[in-house]
């Protein structure tokens, strides 16, 4: 065997469910294992597993991640109805993501893995676009009311202290409708501006944000104001040193001039329009299975992973024997993430350039004509057939042995 590259410190592993747990060993053994001595402190999150612990191993696996500094998971299945029936449970928890989310109140990018092959159906996009999306508060906190009938409708805050009331006339309802109140936190966006920044400078992405301020003068004009503020005091030299630019404008603007632009660089967006458009962008950009996800805590913890779930009806096929052309992409990618952040937090050089050259090969795999069923369907060329699993990991690791 070849010298493995050694670590220098561990990495929180959160292993996970169905079709992504299979393909998470099989990226292990043919293509970590081979050629690192890899560390990492191992957290079944599995749906059994957090049966058996009651979560625990979920709160534990988070609180590695902060300790650590650098996480990588497995997709998981989030408990539902039929999945307590599936798999017999006797209790309903959160969704991992959720609870991790939590604990290391992190902001959510997402960005999808290009390769020559698969275009964008925006045709002038020639580099990713990554959405970080605020996933706090807004219309996902919101209390809502339908009203019968003609009558008023305030809006009252009462101050905690004592202090007098304000009260605010939202509009004299001249017969039945329907009003929503919303909120958001300083704190929250605060946290939200920074890991915007820290995914920028890491990246070494510009970074646009948008509301509808003109509208919306004091909730989205808050928006405007904290995160010119935190960019100002807390990031501008940094930004301005590493040639970073941060560019603020309003979101129907913004989005007119997405789709006219390149790419190459991250969209920070409200809860809502993140919601909205990351799923516009993965759709555009061609496959669920080639869009990355990392978790930027605003102390700079990094979690990464595959923005898919667990391909579950893959799975099922699998139980049955088949070898399924199940794209480990995203997966390889979360891997390379991780590794390349932990390669730069302990300067080891060596597994930073593997992390590089596990992604060529799964790149150069994809576009030299080796992919799964999902990119084989929308490639261009189309290649000639399609591999499974285990016949484009085994590519990947050819490629990366000659390499
Ligand atoms: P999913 O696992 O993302 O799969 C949805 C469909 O997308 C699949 O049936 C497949 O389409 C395609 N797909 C996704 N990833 C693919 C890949 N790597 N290669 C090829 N095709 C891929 O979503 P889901 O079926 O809605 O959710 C399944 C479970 O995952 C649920 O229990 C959910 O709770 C969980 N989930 C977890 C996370 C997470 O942990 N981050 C995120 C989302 C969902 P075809 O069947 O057409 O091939
Ligand atoms: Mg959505």
């Amino acid at each position: 065997m070849i010298n493995r590259i050694v670590m220098k410190n561990p990495i929180a592993e959160l292993d996970g469910d169905e079709m992504t747990r299979i393909l998470w060993a099989l990226v292990k053994e043919k293509l970590l294992l081979p050629f690192i001595d890899l560390k990492t402190e191992y957290y079944d999150l599995g749906l059994l597993n957090r049966e058996a612990t009651n979560d625990e191993v979920t709160i534990q696996s988070a609180q590695a991640i902060k300790r650590l500094g650098v996480g990588v998971k497995c997709a998981t299945i989030t408990s539902n109805a039929a999945r307590k029936a599936e798999y017999n449970l006797k209790n309903l928890f959160p969704s991992p993501n959720a609870t991790i989310r939590a604990i290391l109140d992190g902001t959510v990018f997402r960005k999808p893995i290009t390769v020559s092959c698969v275009r964008p159906t925006v045709s002038c996009w020639k580099k990713p676009i990554v959405i970080g999306r605020h996933a706090y508060g807004d219309v996902y906190k919101a209390a809502e009311l339908q009203i019968p009938a003609a009558g008023k409708v305030e809006l009252v805050y009462t101050p905690a202290d004592g202090s007098a009331r304000q009260q605010l006339s939202v509009v004299d309802m001249p017969g039945p409708g329907i009003v929503q109140g919303i909120h958001n936190l300083d704190e929250s966006i605060r946290s939200f501006a920074r890991a915007c920044f820290i995914y920028a400078l890491r990246e070494k992405m510009p970074v646009w944000f948008a509301t509808k301020d003109t509208i919306s003068k004091t909730y989205d004009g808050h928006f405007k104001e904290i995160f010119n503020e935190i960019y100002e005091n807390e990031y501008k030299t940094q930004c301005e040193t590493a040639g970073i630019s941060y560019f603020y404008t309003l979101i129907d603007d913004a989005v007119a001039r997405v789709v006219r632009d390149e790419g190459g660089f991250l969209w920070a967006c409200k809860n809502y329009d993140g919601d909205v458009m990351s799923d516009m962008v993965a759709s555009a950009f061609g496959s669920l299975a080639m869009m990355t996800s990392v978790l930027v805590s605003p102390s700079g913890v990094f979690e990464y992973e595959a923005a898919h779930g667990t391909v579950q009806q893959h799975y099922y096929r699998w139980q049955k024997g088949e070898k399924t052309s199940t794209n480990p992409a995203a997966l390889i990618f979360a891997w390379t993430g991780a590794l390349a952040k932990r390669a730069e937090l302990d300067n080891t050089p060596e597994l930073a350039a593997f992390a590089e050259k596990l992604e060529s090969a799964t790149l150069a795999a994809i576009e030299a004509g080796k992919m799964t069923g999902d990119l084989a369907r929308i490639a261009h060329p189309a290649p000639a057939g399609s591999l499974n699993s285990w016949e484009f990991i085994d590519t990947i690791a050819e490629m990366v042995n000659i390499s």
